[in-house]
C-alpha cells in the first residue's frame, strides 16, 4: 500500500470527545458480486465493468452527506454489499481517503469487509492488512463443496479453508464467518462440523442463518417451477434448536438471534442498529438513521449513478411516528440477549400498554419469553424459534 496509508494514519486526525456508547457509523454499500448466490436478493450486479464510476459516485454521496451525522467521531466502519473483497488496493485507499478526510474516527474503531474466500488469498490479504480494514467477516456460509456448488457461490471449499488460515496467519484476529443452516437434506451432523471447525479455528464470532425463499431469486424460481422442493421449516428449526444448544455448550453467547460471540467480542457496527444509535449509510440501496428520521438509496446501480452525477440525492425518508418507533424497538429488541423494557415500549407509545402487557403474559405462560434480572422480557430458547410470531402479535398495526 503506498503513502496515502501513512496520511490516513496520522494520529492528529483522531479526537476522543464523545462517549464511545454515543458514537456513529458509516455503512458503504459496494453494490457488486462475481456471481449471483441462488438464495440471494440483496442489492448487487454482477457488473463489475463500472465499478469506478460506481466509487466516484459514492466518494461524492459522502462529501454530500458528510454533515448528517451530527458528531463527526465515527466508531465504526463496514464496508458491505454485495461483495466488497471485489475492491482493490486503489479503490480502498480513495475510500478510505475520503472517509478519513471528512469524519473522524476513533482510534479504537472497528472496521469491517465483508469478503468472499475466493477473494482473500494472501497477496489480497497482504494488502489488506496495511489499510485501515482490522475485522474481517467471511461469507464462508458452509463447509462442503456440493452444497456451495449448489447455492452457486463464488467460491469452492478449499477457498473457504484457505481464507480463514490465510487471514489468521497474516494477523487478522477480528474475523467472523457467516453460516447458513437449514439446507435441504443437509445433516445436522455436518453442521455441527462447520461449527467444530470455526471453534478450532478460534473463531470468536459467527452470524449464523436460516436458508430462506426470498421473492424473485433463483431459489424462489426453482421452487414454484417445481425443480425443487419446498424447505422444509421443521428441519431448519431443528437445526437451529441445535445450533443454540451447540453455542451455548461452547461459551458463544447469542446476544442477537442469529448472531454468536465469545469473550464479549461482539460486533459493534451492528450493534450500534440494534441499539438505534445514527448512522450514515452510502451507495446504492444503503439505509441511514438520524436518530428520528430513516432514509434509504434507491437500490438500482445506474439510477443511483445517474443521480449522483445530477447532483441530487437518489433517497428517500420516513419521519417514524410514536407508533412506528416502538414496533422497531420490539422487533429489534426481541432479537437481543437484553430482551425489551416494558417500560421503554411504552414511553415510546403509550397506547401499546393493556395489548402488550397480556401479550408478554401469554407468552411467559407458555415459556416462550422469560424475565431476565433487572425486569426486561426477552425470548427463551422456545421463544427465539418463532422469534417473528412473538414480535408480530408485540406490534402495533392499525
Ligand atoms: S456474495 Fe453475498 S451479496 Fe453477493 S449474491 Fe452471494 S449472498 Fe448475495
Amino acid at each position: 500500500m503506498g503513502n496515502g496509508w501513512d496520511k490516513i494514519f496520522a494520529p492528529d486526525v483522531v479526537t476522543i470527545s464523545v462517549s464511545l456508547n454515543d458514537m456513529s457509523g458509516i455503512y458503504i454499500h459496494i453494490p457488486f458480486c462475481r456471481k449471483a448466490c441462488t438464495y440471494c436478493n440483496f442489492h448487487f450486479s454482477t457488473n463489475l465493468i463500472r465499478r469506478s464510476e460506481m466509487l466516484d459516485c459514492i466518494l461524492a454521496e459522502l462529501e454530500q452527506r458528510c454533515d448528517f451525522l451530527e458528531e463527526k467521531t465515527v466508531r465504526s466502519i463496514y464496508l458491505g454489499g454485495g461483495t466488497p473483497s471485489v475492491l482493490g488496493e486503489r479503490e480502498l485507499e480513495r475510500l478510505f481517503s475520503k472517509i478519513y478526510d471528512l469524519f473522524e474516527v476513533d482510534a479504537d474503531s472497528e472496521i469491517t469487509l465483508e469478503s468472499n474466500p475466493d477473494d482473500l488469498n494472501r497477496d489480497y490479504l497482504k494488502m489488506l492488512s496495511e489499510t485501515p480494514v482490522n475485522r474481517l467477516s467471511i461469507g464462508i456460509q458452509c463447509l462442503d463443496e456440493e452444497y456451495l456448488r449448489w447455492m452457486n457461490r463464488s467460491h469452492n471449499l478449499h477457498q473457504a479453508i484457505s481464507s480463514v488460515e490465510n487471514a489468521l496467519e497474516l494477523g487478522f484476529n477480528k474475523l467472523t464467518a457467516d453460516l447458513i443452516f437449514g439446507l435441504p437434506h443437509r445433516k445436522s451432523a455436518d453442521l455441527l462440523s462447520d461449527l467444530e471447525q470455526f471453534k478450532n479455528w478460534g473463531l470468536r464470532h459467527f452470524s449464523a442463518y436460516a436458508l430462506t425463499v426470498e421473492p424473485k431469486t433463483v431459489l424462489d424460481h426453482q421452487i414454484k417451477t417445481g425443480k425443487m422442493q419446498p424447505l422444509h421449516e421443521e428441519a431448519s428449526a431443528q437445526q437451529f434448536e441445535l445450533l443454540m444448544g451447540w453455542a451455548e455448550n461452547n461459551q458463544y453467547e447469542q446476544y442477537e438471534i442469529s448472531n454468536f460471540a465469545k469473550n464479549g467480542c461482539r460486533a459493534v457496527h451492528n450493534s450500534s442498529y440494534w441499539k438505534g444509535l445514527k448512522y450514515l449509510g452510502c451507495g446504492p440501496s444503503a439505509h441511514s438513521f438520524d436518530g428520528e428520521k430513516r432514509y434509504w438509496n434507491i437500490s438500482n446501480n445506474a439510477l443511483y449513478m445517474k443521480s449522483i452525477e445530477n447532483g441530487q440525492l437518489p433517497l428517500e425518508m420516513e419521519n417514524l411516528s410514536p407508533k412506528d418507533r416502538y414496533n422497531e424497538y420490539v422487533l429489534t429488541g426481541l432479537r437481543l440477549i437484553e430482551g425489551i423494557s416494558l417500560e421503554r415500549a411504552l414511553e415510546l407509545y403509550p397506547g401499546a400498554e393493556k395489548e402488550l402487557k397480556s401479550t408478554v403474559e401469554y407468552f411467559l405462560k407458555l415459556g416462550y419469553m422469560k424475565i431476565r434480572d433487572g425486569g426486561n422480557y426477552a425470548l427463551s430458547r422456545q421463544g427465539k424459534l418463532m422469534a417473528d410470531y412473538i414480535s408480530s402479535e408485540m406490534m402495533v398495526v392499525e
